[in-house]
Protein backbone atom coordinates (compact mmCIF):
# COMPACT_ATOMS: atom_id res chain seq x y z
CA UNK A 1 0.00 0.00 0.00
CA UNK A 2 0.92 3.19 -0.76
CA UNK A 3 2.50 5.86 2.01
CA UNK A 4 -0.40 8.10 2.78
CA UNK A 5 -3.07 5.99 1.45
CA UNK A 6 -5.77 5.20 4.04
CA UNK A 7 -5.99 1.89 5.62
CA UNK A 8 -9.35 -0.17 4.25
CA UNK A 9 -11.33 -0.45 7.50
CA UNK A 10 -11.52 -4.35 8.16
CA UNK A 11 -12.67 -6.47 11.20
CA UNK A 12 -9.78 -8.48 12.63
CA UNK A 13 -9.74 -11.82 12.55
CA UNK A 14 -11.47 -13.98 15.23
CA UNK A 15 -10.11 -16.26 17.71
CA UNK A 16 -10.68 -19.57 15.70
CA UNK A 17 -10.79 -18.24 12.34
CA UNK A 18 -12.17 -20.58 10.17
CA UNK A 19 -10.91 -20.71 6.29
CA UNK A 20 -13.35 -18.23 4.82
CA UNK A 21 -12.78 -15.50 7.27
CA UNK A 22 -9.11 -16.28 6.36
CA UNK A 23 -9.82 -15.39 2.56
CA UNK A 24 -11.65 -12.61 3.31
CA UNK A 25 -9.52 -11.03 5.71
CA UNK A 26 -5.93 -11.79 3.51
CA UNK A 27 -8.59 -10.01 0.58
CA UNK A 28 -8.91 -6.46 2.67
CA UNK A 29 -5.21 -7.01 3.71
CA UNK A 30 -3.85 -7.38 -0.49
CA UNK A 31 -6.66 -8.20 -2.73
CA UNK A 32 -6.16 -4.72 -4.36
CA UNK A 33 -2.25 -4.96 -4.73
CA UNK A 34 -2.64 -8.50 -6.07
CA UNK A 35 -5.71 -7.22 -8.33
CA UNK A 36 -3.31 -4.90 -9.80
CA UNK A 37 -0.76 -7.92 -9.98
CA UNK A 38 -3.28 -10.07 -11.07
CA UNK A 39 -3.33 -13.60 -11.26
CA UNK A 40 -0.48 -15.16 -13.13
CA UNK A 41 2.33 -13.05 -11.03
CA UNK A 42 0.59 -13.49 -7.61
CA UNK A 43 0.27 -17.13 -8.55
CA UNK A 44 4.14 -17.33 -8.56
CA UNK A 45 4.44 -15.84 -5.54
CA UNK A 46 2.36 -18.66 -4.05
CA UNK A 47 5.35 -20.92 -6.02
CA UNK A 48 8.12 -18.91 -4.29
CA UNK A 49 6.30 -18.89 -0.81
CA UNK A 50 6.00 -22.72 -0.94
CA UNK A 51 9.72 -23.35 -1.98
CA UNK A 52 10.39 -21.19 1.16
CA UNK A 53 8.26 -24.24 3.17
CA UNK A 54 10.15 -26.30 1.35
CA UNK A 55 13.61 -24.98 3.29
CA UNK A 56 11.75 -24.66 6.23
CA UNK A 57 10.90 -28.19 6.47
CA UNK A 58 14.32 -29.11 5.60
CA UNK A 59 15.73 -26.81 8.52
CA UNK A 60 13.44 -28.17 10.84
CA UNK A 61 12.82 -24.97 12.60
CA UNK A 62 9.29 -25.02 14.20
CA UNK A 63 9.05 -21.18 13.92
CA UNK A 64 9.82 -20.75 10.66
CA UNK A 65 7.66 -23.63 10.04
CA UNK A 66 4.79 -22.28 11.58
CA UNK A 67 5.36 -18.42 9.69
CA UNK A 68 5.53 -20.64 5.96
CA UNK A 69 2.81 -22.00 6.50
CA UNK A 70 0.78 -19.32 7.09
CA UNK A 71 2.48 -17.35 4.23
CA UNK A 72 1.51 -20.63 1.52
CA UNK A 73 -1.94 -20.35 3.31
CA UNK A 74 -2.11 -16.62 2.92
CA UNK A 75 -0.73 -16.97 -1.02
CA UNK A 76 -3.27 -19.97 -1.79
CA UNK A 77 -5.93 -17.89 -0.41
CA UNK A 78 -5.03 -14.35 -2.94
CA UNK A 79 -4.56 -16.79 -5.40
CA UNK A 80 -7.86 -18.47 -5.00
CA UNK A 81 -9.91 -14.85 -4.78
CA UNK A 82 -8.31 -13.34 -7.70
CA UNK A 83 -9.57 -16.85 -9.41
CA UNK A 84 -13.12 -16.26 -7.96
CA UNK A 85 -12.96 -19.68 -5.82
CA UNK A 86 -14.60 -19.67 -2.38
CA UNK A 87 -11.94 -21.76 -0.67
CA UNK A 88 -14.66 -22.69 2.23
CA UNK A 89 -17.17 -23.82 -0.50
CA UNK A 90 -14.14 -25.44 -2.45
CA UNK A 91 -13.09 -27.81 0.67
CA UNK A 92 -16.60 -29.11 0.95
CA UNK A 93 -15.18 -31.62 -1.47
CA UNK A 94 -13.77 -33.55 0.87
CA UNK A 95 -16.90 -32.53 3.75
CA UNK A 96 -17.95 -36.34 3.48
CA UNK A 97 -15.02 -38.62 3.27
CA UNK A 98 -12.42 -38.88 0.21
CA UNK A 99 -13.63 -37.52 -3.15
CA UNK A 100 -13.35 -40.80 -4.69
CA UNK A 101 -14.62 -43.57 -2.49
CA UNK A 102 -16.25 -41.77 -0.01
CA UNK A 103 -14.43 -43.22 3.19
CA UNK A 104 -12.75 -41.61 6.50
CA UNK A 105 -10.07 -42.49 6.27
CA UNK A 106 -9.62 -43.67 2.50
CA UNK A 107 -10.06 -46.72 1.45
CA UNK A 108 -8.58 -45.90 -2.30
CA UNK A 109 -6.32 -48.31 -3.62
CA UNK A 110 -4.15 -45.88 -5.23
CA UNK A 111 -3.92 -43.33 -2.94
CA UNK A 112 -6.35 -40.43 -2.27
CA UNK A 113 -8.31 -38.44 -5.12
CA UNK A 114 -5.97 -35.25 -3.98
CA UNK A 115 -3.24 -37.21 -5.38
ZN1 LIG B 1 -10.45 -42.79 -1.30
Amino acid sequence: MDAGEPRPAHAPLPPHPGLGDFQRHVEALYGERDRRRGLPGTFMWLVEEVGELARALRAEDPQALATEFADVLAWLATVASLAGVDLETAVGRYASGCPRCGKCPCACRRGPARE
